[in-house]
């Protein structure tokens, strides 16, 4: 396995594999890897003759009150998961070396990035959306992929590769969770004991909200407050940021559930901001 820090290194090594004929996947992350970002790079290595993996913590996708200092790192541990999983090369890259101190072109997905947690996080996508085209074109993979966690983002990188006819295939992954049902997340860790016993009603909530669409609910407002009134009595701790009611791939709200609908949500508890979703009808 090679670890790589410079972006020119890493495009000398694909671009010989690519002569080669080789099927470069991609697992862009931020670090400090848990078995949904293991999930991915399964799913790379199943799909793919080469693994690429990139650990980068994204200056730019980080708003000045976020938690861009202390966002977990455990480069020892990422690299010892990526070896077991037969990653073939970890890009590793410095700020530096992906920033120019003059860097000041963005890609902008506006009107997929301006509700759910773009209305929290302004400037969030436009961050997101710039460095994985930066990584795409140092890259060069074949396919990427993603976890549908992170459904927004998923939506939102989708579109731009439509867009800017990205010759990449945009692979979605499903949400690995604990087995109580909380979604792994590397932010996970900033949960004290209590706030960690009260997480799991937040999948809870979403699946309360599919049953009572099995169960012929269809009004979203019926449904958005049952699923406030189960946060208030299960996660106390939480302050949600939103529950909101869309369309999967537009992201634009439903006013009745009709298939397909997704359910996405975010809480803010102690220092954390947990994100889940769920399809819903
Ligand atoms: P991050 O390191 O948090 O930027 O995440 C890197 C990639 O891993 C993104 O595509 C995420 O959507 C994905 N990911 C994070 N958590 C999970 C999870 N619990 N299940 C599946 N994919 C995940």
């Amino acid at each position: 396995m090679k670890i790589l820090r410079h972006p020119d290194a890493v495009r000398e090594e694909v671009m010989q594999w690519r002569c080669h004929g080789q099927q470069v996947g991609f697992v862009p992350t931020m670090g400090y890897w848990h078995a949904g970002h293991v999930s991915l790079l399964d799913a790379a290595r199943q799909r793919c003759s080469k693994v690429v993996a990139s650990i980068f913590v994204n200056p730019t996708q980080f708003g000045p009150n976020e938690d861009l200092e202390r966002y977990p790192r455990n480069l020892e541990n990422d690299l010892a998961l990526a070896q077991a999983h037969g990653v073939d090369l970890v890009f590793c890259p410095q700020a530096q070396d992906m920033y120019t101190p003059d860097h000041d072109t963005w890609v902008e997905v506006p009107h997929l990035s301006q509700g759910l947690c773009g209305a929290s996080r302004p400037g969030h996508f436009r961050g997101v959306a710039t460095v994985v085209t930066k990584l795409f074109w140092i890259v060069q993979p074949h396919v990427a992929f993603f976890g549908e966690k992170d459904w927004q983002q998923l939506a939102v990188i989708r579109a731009m590769v439509r867009h800017l006819s990205c010759p990449v295939e945009i692979v979605g992954c499903p949400t690995v969770r604990e087995p109580d049902g909380l979604a792994m997340s590397s932010r996970n860790v900033y949960l004290t004991a209590e706030e960690r016993a009260q997480a799991p009603a937040l999948f809870a909530m979403l699946q309360n909200l599919r049953q009572r669409v099995a169960g012929g609910e269809r009004n979203v407002d019926a449904l958005k407050g049952a699923g406030l009134r189960y946060l208030a009595e299960h996660l106390p701790l939480g302050r949600l940021d939103y529950l909101e009611i869309v369309h999967p791939d537009t992201l634009v709200p439903r006013t009745q559930v009709e298939p397909p609908t997704l359910a996405a949500v975010a809480l803010f508890l102690g220092k954390a901001r947990l994100i889940d979703n769920l399809c819903i009808g």
